[in-house]
């Protein structure tokens, strides 16, 4: 497990508001939320981000989406959420755990910022 804050939570070391957790996975709300739904779904393997994700990982990358598209049924949100993956820190990453930011109830812009 990486000493990040995720791999905390994970671990049970620090608390968090947890929705929903698999083998694989762990879901919680973000502690700072952009949106009124705003869930964290990240792989309990401890993988730093996206791009280090190698060929035996793609089926856990797959779960970690329909996970994210399961839960926001849940939340009822199911038919308009948007799903973000920072990758580095230039992207917007901050916590160097891979995760699938789950984000609904609110219009969303595009481009990005
Ligand atoms: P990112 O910037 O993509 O790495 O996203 C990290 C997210 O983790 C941010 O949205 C933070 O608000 C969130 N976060 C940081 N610490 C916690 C925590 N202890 N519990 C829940 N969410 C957290």
């Amino acid at each position: 497990m990486t000493d990040t804050i995720f791999g905390k939570i994970i671990s049970g070391e620090i608390p968090a508001k947890i929705v929903y957790e698999d083998k694989q996975c762990l879901a919680f709300r973000d502690l700072n939320p952009q949106a009124p739904v705003h869930i964290l779904v990240v792989p309990k393997k401890s993988i730093v981000k996206v791009a280090d994700a190698t060929e035996s990982d793609k089926e856990l990358l797959g779960h970690l989406l329909f996970v994210a598209s399961n839960i926001a049924k849940d939340e009822g949100v199911g038919g308009a959420f948007r799903l973000v993956i920072n990758n580095g820190e230039t992207a917007g990453q901050s916590v160097f755990h891979l995760h699938v930011h789950l984000l609904a109830g609110r219009n969303f812009s595009w481009p990005p910022g």
